[in-house]
């Protein structure tokens, strides 16, 4: 066994290296475990390739309804390789940027995966799990291995891809089974659409995007089925059959389709499989790690961020709680994290994005008879030489009994923008009769809202 660490972070994503580095630029001895690239979800397989395919394919979709503006193309074509590949290459070069920035605070980087031998020491191991490659002691310990996706434990699945596989593919298929109706469905039932590829989204309830809004999910779901996925509701995968060069899929309901490839969007679960906290006894909260509001877990020098706690599992919160968790015990700040107001964006097309409660939420918490809704349904003018049948919505959620603006939601392009900084004001306490004597900026979506009444 060699070195003692005052901290060892296990994984090398959002939460784990903001922790690295904030605890570094303390002077604490820091070092980090990654089995793959430095990144995590988001940078690697999450949130940045994902956003670069939706560029390209509202670039796509905008050049295809361009003919309004007088604009045409004679032949539009698409080479998803190229695609895939400058989505690599830029994911590479952050990748290299979060390296070199660890190795600039003297982060020491164990490649492999960790597995904790007991509360004080820690076995890095190979992928196959067979070597050690080293064993490493530390004072304290931050679990931020992140979320794997989850697969439907039915024959045939084997061939599915995740979110994960995506960007590792060669090029993209002319055709896609999608089975989810979260974030994860909803942004690819839209990339791939608009991108010129078949999609049919399977959602097993009635609505997509539960949790959300319900004006902001059914006016999503309407223009999605306008602008040509198949969305098919009340409805489960139950068999998957080979065929030479597509799936045959069967249906509870005995429907049947078929597509070249199949896409589980079915929701995400700790990846704590080879880390060994069964020795640890660690409390654990269903599948998530149990922690304290210092992300504390009950072994008192292990603590876990991200996507292992039952949390938001948002990049922007993982960062947080591994700051948060560096400035506590490292800076001597007594610093907590404020998950009020979270906003939240799925990156479909166009865009919704929310801070703060919903309708129905609102109405659970303080009685319909004592919230007001605001409300504005339109084309924008972004649209007007369009042939897209969409309508942006606006919406807010204000608390009668003081006026407070507890719920800010949109549906259109920019939303998520627009939202990050509306965040900002009902963070503040923002009240409708601030948002009312606010100038509206000409002309925009977003100045709706500062003239709804
Ligand atoms: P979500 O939790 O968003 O959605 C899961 C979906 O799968 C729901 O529609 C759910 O249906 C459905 N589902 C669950 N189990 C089954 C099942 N057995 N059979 C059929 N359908 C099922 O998960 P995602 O995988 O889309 O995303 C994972 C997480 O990643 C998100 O929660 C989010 O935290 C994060 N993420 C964030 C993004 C962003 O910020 N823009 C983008 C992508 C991911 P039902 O509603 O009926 O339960």
């Amino acid at each position: 066994m060699n070195k003692k660490f005052d901290l060892i972070v296990i994984g090398a994503g959002s939460g784990g290296l903001a922790a690295a580095k904030r605890a570094a630029k303390y002077g604490a001895k820091v070092c980090i475990i990654e089995g793959d690239k430095i990144g995590g979800t988001c940078v690697i397989r999450g949130c940045v390739p994902k956003k670069l395919m939706v560029y390209a394919a509202n670039s796509r979709k905008n050049i295809l309804n361009s003919n309004g503006y007088g604009l045409t193309h004679e032949q539009l074509s698409f080479n998803s390789k190229y695609l895939l590949k400058s989505i690599r290459n830029e994911v590479d070069r952050l990748s290299e940027l979060h390296l070199n920035a660890l190795e600039k605070l003297n982060i020491s980087i164990f490649k492999g995966w960790g597995r904790f031998k007991n509360k004080n020491e820690l076995d890095v191991i190979t992928s196959d799990k067979k070597n050690i490659l080293k064993t490493i002691s530390g004072e304290k310990f931050l679990i931020s291995v992140g979320g794997k996706p989850i697969k439907l434990n039915i024959p045939g699945s084997e061939f599915s891809w995740s979110s994960n596989d995506i960007f590792e593919l060669e090029k993209l298929p002319k055709s896609i089974l999608i089975i989810g109706g979260g974030y994860i469905a909803c942004e690819f039932a839209c990339i791939f659409n608009n991108l010129g590829i078949h999609v049919t989204q399977l959602l097993r309830s009635n609505n997509l995007l539960n949790g959300f809004d319900l004006d902001l999910s059914s006016s999503l779901k309407e223009t999605m089925k306008s602008s040509g996925v198949r969305l098919i509701f009340n409805d489960e995968l139950i068999k998957i059959q080979k065929k030479e060069e597509f799936f045959d899929f069967i249906l509870n309901s005995g429907q049947k389709l078929n597509a070249e490839s199949f896409l589980y969007a079915i929701g995400r679960e700790p990846n704590l499989d080879s880390l060994n906290i069964q020795e640890l006894k660690l409390k654990m909260n269903g599948k998530f790690i149990e922690v304290n509001e210092f992300n504390q877990t009950n072994q008192s020098n292990i603590f876990a961020i991200g996507d292992v706690v039952d949390r938001p599992n948002l990049t922007p919160v993982a960062i947080e709680q591994g700051r948060v968790f560096a400035d506590n015990f490292y800076g001597n700040l007594k610093r907590s994290i404020n998950f009020e107001y979270i906003p939240k964006a799925v990156f479909s097309n166009p865009e919704i994005a929310t801070v703060g409660l919903t309708e129905k939420e609102a109405n659970n918490l303080y009685g319909s008879e004592n919230i007001k809704i605001f409300k504005c349904k339109f084309k924008p003018m972004s649209d007007t030489f369009k042939n897209i049948n969409s309508k942006c919505l606006l919406k807010l959620v204000v608390n009668k009994s003081n006026d407070k603006v507890i719920g800010c939601h949109m549906f259109g392009d920019s939303s998520a923008e627009i939202i990050q900084m509306a965040s900002i004001a009902l963070s503040m306490g923002v009240t409708k009769k601030q948002f009312d004597s606010t100038m509206a900026l000409h002309p925009t979506i977003s100045e709706e809202y500062v003239t709804m009444y």
